[in-house]
């Protein structure tokens, strides 16, 4: 049992780095994309077995599962990302378990965060999620880009916490090279104040090649590599 998961995400992942491989070459780039493996859904048994399978980042959107899940298996070495909308009464328990919070779309979360760096005595890698919906649309996660600069302020100020780039979700109904290209723009504007700021995490299992054309640097992919979601409850 063990072994034929073993064996399907083993299978699974070799299919998705020949993914990543092929458009960095087709995007003329070295094959440097950083691999995350989004494990929401899925039990730490599958992540033990990707850690073994050479997986160094994963990435969780639920506090209580992804808090759970990384406290079994901390003694994996695994780099935690978090992914999610952030309640910020939460913001502090993420940081105490979290290496990268990619999820950051307010000022009002970055007390919390920081507080939950120090509590901890570990920097966090922070990463701004910028809306690329039109303004105004429902279920809009992530800052406006006009709000990036003070956000970028503002965590740059803040104690143990490393400003390192952006994230962003292709909206659904849009071509993604279209909402990609946007967000190259973004994240060059972004570079220009702010030097450090140099990841980009966009890319799914869906759009990776899209994302990865427009400078991707970390790509976040669930289903591809563990298969399908169970359904939610
Ligand atoms: C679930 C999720 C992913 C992974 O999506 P797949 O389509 O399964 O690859 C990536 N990014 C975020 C923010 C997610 O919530």
């Amino acid at each position: 049992m063990t072994d034929d998961r073993r064996d399907e995400l083993a299978t699974n992942l070799e299919a998705v780095r020949r993914r990543i491989a092929a458009a960095c070459d087709g995007a003329g780039r070295p094959d440097d994309v950083r691999l995350v493996v989004v494990t929401k859904f899925f039990p730490a048994s599958d992540v033990r077995l990707l850690a073994d399978l050479g997986v160094t980042d994963v990435g969780e959107n639920r506090h209580q599962e992804a808090e759970a899940k990384a406290a079994e298996c901390a003694d994996l070495g695994l780099r935690w990302h978090f992914i999610g909308g952030l309640q910020s009464n939460k913001a502090s328990a993420v940081a105490s378990y979290a290496d990268v919070v990619e999820s950051v779309d307010r000022t009002k979360l970055v007390g919390g965060l920081s507080r939950g760096a120090q509590s901890r005595g570990h920097d966090v890698d922070v990463l701004l999620q910028v809306s690329l919906d039109p303004p105004g649309s429902d279920g809009r996660s992530g800052a406006d880009p006009a709000d990036l600069d003070a956000l970028a302020r503002a965590v740059g100020e803040a104690e143990m916490l490393r400003l390192r780039g952006l994230m962003a979700v292709a909206p659904l109904g849009e071509e993604p090279d279209e909402a990609f290209a946007r967000l190259a723009a973004i994240h060059a504007d972004l570079l220009s104040r702010h030097p450090g700021a140099t990841v980009l995490s966009a890319g799914m299992s869906g759009d990776l090649e899209a994302a990865i054309r427009h400078g991707a640097t970390h790509v976040r992919v669930g289903s591809a590599v563990l298969g399908p979601r169970p359904q939610v409850k």
